[in-house]
C-alpha cells in the first residue's frame, strides 16, 4: 500500500506537486495519469524517497522510503531505463544491487529469467535495445521480491510486443496481490491495464476513481449512424437524444440514445440506415472531459474527486 498525504514539492518558484493526497491499494493496477509536466515523476521520486517533499509525506507499506537500509525488499521501481552503466552486463548490473541487499546470485538468474533476459544476461547493456533495458530495469525492481512496484512510463518507446508484455506483467503482479502504481500520459494504454486511476494536473489531484467509474462518468450510450439523409434523421433524433452531432457528410454521432432506438426511429420515418454502431467509450475522452472540468472548476478539485461524472 502507498499513502500520499498532502504532498507538496516546490522547485524554486515552481510548485511541481501541490497538496496531493491519494492511496494505492494492493491487488490492483493503479494508473497514475496526467499530461507531461503534471508532476508524476516528482511524486514518484518522493514516494521512493529519492526527493524530499517541501511538505506532506509519502509512505510505502507504512514507512518512509528515504533512509531504508534495503529498500528493494520494500519497493521495486522502474524510473529511467537509461540510467544504467552501459559497459556492464545485464547480469553484472543486477549483481551489484543484489550484493548491496545481501541477496544470493541465484536471485539474479531468477529475475533475469522472469523478464525473458536469461540468454542476454552476459551481454553488455550498451548493446541492449530499449525494450531489453526496460526488461532489465524491471528485473532490478523485482530483485528483493517487494510487495510494492512503481513504474514510471514503462511503455514509452516500446514496440507492440513490448507493450503487451509489460501489460501482462503488471496484471500478473496485481493478481499476485502486489501494489502496482504505473504512470503514463497515454490514456488508451491505461484503459487496457489499470483498475484504478489517479489523475493529476499541474501537481493537483483531478480524480481518483476506478476505470469503470470514469467511463460511466461519460454519461449514456454513444452511437454512430450513417444515412443518406442525415439532416432529417438529425431533426428526428434531436428531441430524445442528449446530443446529435454531424461527424461526416453522411454520418451522425448520437449521445444518450442506444443503437436500437436510433435504428427504430429511422425505420419509422422511412430513412435508410447504411451503418449503425456503438462508439466505444474511451478513457481518453473521459480524461478530456475531466480535465476540461478541472480547468473550469479550478480550485475546487476536492468536489471533483468525489466522482468523475461530477466534472463533466
Ligand atoms: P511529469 O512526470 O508529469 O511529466 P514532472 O514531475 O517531471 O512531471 O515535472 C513537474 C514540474 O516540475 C514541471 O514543471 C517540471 O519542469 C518541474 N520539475 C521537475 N523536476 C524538476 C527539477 N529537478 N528542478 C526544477 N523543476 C523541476
Amino acid at each position: 500500500m502507498i499513502t500520499v498525504s498532502h504532498l507538496t514539492k516546490d522547485y524554486g518558484a515552481v510548485r511541481a506537486v501541490d497538496d496531493l493526497s491519494f492511496t494505492v491499494e494492493p491487488g490492483k493496477v493503479t494508473g497514475f495519469l496526467g499530461p507531461n509536466g503534471a508532476g508524476k515523476s516528482t511524486t514518484l521520486r518522493m514516494v521512493l524517497g529519492l526527493d524530499r517533499p517541501t511538505s506532506g509525506e509519502a509512505l510505502v507499506a507504512g514507512r518512509r522510503c528515504a533512509g531504508l537500509a534495503a529498500p528493494l525488499h520494500v519497493v521495486g521501481a522502474l524510473l529511467d531505463a537509461d540510467a544504467m552503466h552501459p559497459g556492464r552486463t545485464g547480469r553484472g548490473h543486477l549483481r551489484v544491487a543484489a550484493t548491496t541487499h545481501g541477496l544470493p546470485r541465484r536471485r539474479v538468474d531468477e529475475v533475469l529469467d522472469r523478464v525473458g533476459l536469461a540468454a542476454a544476461g552476459q551481454r553488455r547493456i550498451k548493446g541492449y535495445s530499449l525494450g531489453m533495458r526496460q526488461r532489465l530495469g524491471i528485473a532490478a525492481a523485482l530483485l528483493g521480491d517487494p510487495e510494492v512496484l512503481v513504474f514510471d512510463e514503462p511503455v514509452n518507446g516500446l514496440d507492440v510486443d513490448g507493450v503487451r508484455w509489460i501489460r501482462d506483467l503488471l496484471r500478473g503482479f496485481a493478481d499476485e496481490g502486489r501494489t502496482v502504481l504505473v504512470s503514463s500520459h497515454l490514456m488508451s494504454e491505461m484503459q487496457l491495464v489499470a483498475d484504478q486511476v489517479v489523475v493529476i494536473g499541474r501537481g493537483r489531484l483531478v480524480a481518483d476513481v476506478s476505470v469503470a467509474e470514469m467511463l460511466r462518468g461519460l454519461g449514456g450510450a454513444r452511437v454512430r449512424v450513417r444515412t443518406p439523409d442525415p439532416d432529417r434523421l438529425s431533426v428526428a433524433l434531436a428531441a430524445d437524444a442528449d446530443d446529435v452531432t454531424r461527424s461526416g457528410p453522411d454520418e451522425l454521432e448520437v449521445t444518450g440514445l442506444a443503437a436500437p432506438a436510433v435504428g427504430d426511429r429511422a425505420h419509422a420515418l422511412g430513412i435508410a440506415v447504411h451503418h449503425l454502431s456503438d462508439v466505444e467509450q474511451s478513457l481518453e475522452r473521459a480524461y478530456v472531459q475531466l480535465t476540461e472540468g478541472a480547468a473550469e472548476y479550478a480550485g475546487r478539485t476536492t468536489t471533483i474527486t468525489a466522482t468523475a461524472g461530477a466534472a463533466s
